[in-house]
């Protein structure tokens, strides 16, 4: 069964008595445990798929199915990873991650949450930095600290809207590696990353689905045993032949822009 269905999905977007229709009949189905990458354009929809889906904007029209039920709201079966400012600034490395431990398992203890916490920070590298505020890590480590929250909540379904977009190269293809790693460990999560960054989704993606302004439009299967070395990877030919359709596809739709 898939585990996030789009059935006919419109979503207006409604500013001061008028409507921008933002996606239109859309019709996606996403496996379980699948790793999906939504790429295309800026403002071509993406952002407004994955709200969608975690219950934070309803459909205008048609429906958006998890689970095989329709969603109604936000909810502990989809946790969510945003480009930046996701932390409570308020609150420690340590404190964010328990918060998310103790908002999805209202039995935990305090040191429960705390010891599931530490481990987590530990597991996506960041130990050491528990007891520091969002304003001390760097932007890689907030974006960890994001994912170990994210992991808090042990949902089925990992919802990721340009997690890595803001952070230097380097950062992360590690970030990008170390996602895999988790997803992979975790195992038949489903997960939705957005990206615009074509070589982000060729390392992540079991499927990259291309959207235009308002329209999916195509999606490309990629081995799920293929190598995720950078070099390795555009050498593979499959891998080759997807990138150069989805680039002819980023390049034909270049001048549509957000007002297409
Ligand atoms: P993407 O994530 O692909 O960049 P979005 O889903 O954020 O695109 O946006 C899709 C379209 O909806 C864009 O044209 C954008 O300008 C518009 N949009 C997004 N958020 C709002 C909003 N709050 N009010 C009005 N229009 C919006
Ligand atoms: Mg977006």
């Amino acid at each position: 069964m898939p585990s996030i269905v789009f059935k006919d999905v419109t979503y207006s977007y409604v500013s001061n008595g008028e409507s921008f229709p933002a996606l239109e009949d859309v019709n996606l189905e996403i496996g379980e445990g699948e790793f999906l990458c939504l790429v295309g354009h800026s403002g071509c929809g993406k952002s407004t798929m994955l709200s969608l889906i975690a219950g934070l904007a309803h459909p205008t029209r048609g429906e958006v199915l998890v689970g095989g039920e329709p969603v109604v709201g936000p909810g502990p079966d989809r946790s969510i990873v945003f480009q930046s400012y996701s932390l409570f600034p308020w609150q420690t490395a340590l404190r964010n991650v328990m918060f998310a431990i103790r908002k999805t398992d209202r039995k935990a203890t305090k040191e429960q949450a705390r010891a599931r916490a530490l481990e987590l920070l530990e597991q996506v590298g960041v130990g050491e930095a528990a007891d520091r505020y969002p304003f001390q890590l760097s932007g890689g480590m907030r974006q960890r600290v994001a994912i170990a929250r994210a992991l808090a909540v042990d949902a089925p379904t990992m919802l990721l809207d340009e997690p890595f977009g803001a952070l230097d190269p380097m950062i992360r293809r590690k970030l990008q590696l170390l996602l895999l790693d988790l997803w992979k460990g975790a195992c038949c999560k489903t997960a939705v990353f957005v990206t615009h960054d074509i070589d982000e989704a060729l390392i992540l993606a079991d499927r990259i689905v291309f959207m235009e302004p308002r329209h999916v439009v195509r999606s490309f299967e990629l081995p799920r045993d293929r190598s995720r070395d950078p070099e390795a990877l555009v050498s593979d030919p499959v891998v080759r032949a997807v990138k150069d359709e989805v680039l002819a596809l980023f390049e034909a739709t270049a001048t549509g822009g957000e007002d297409a």
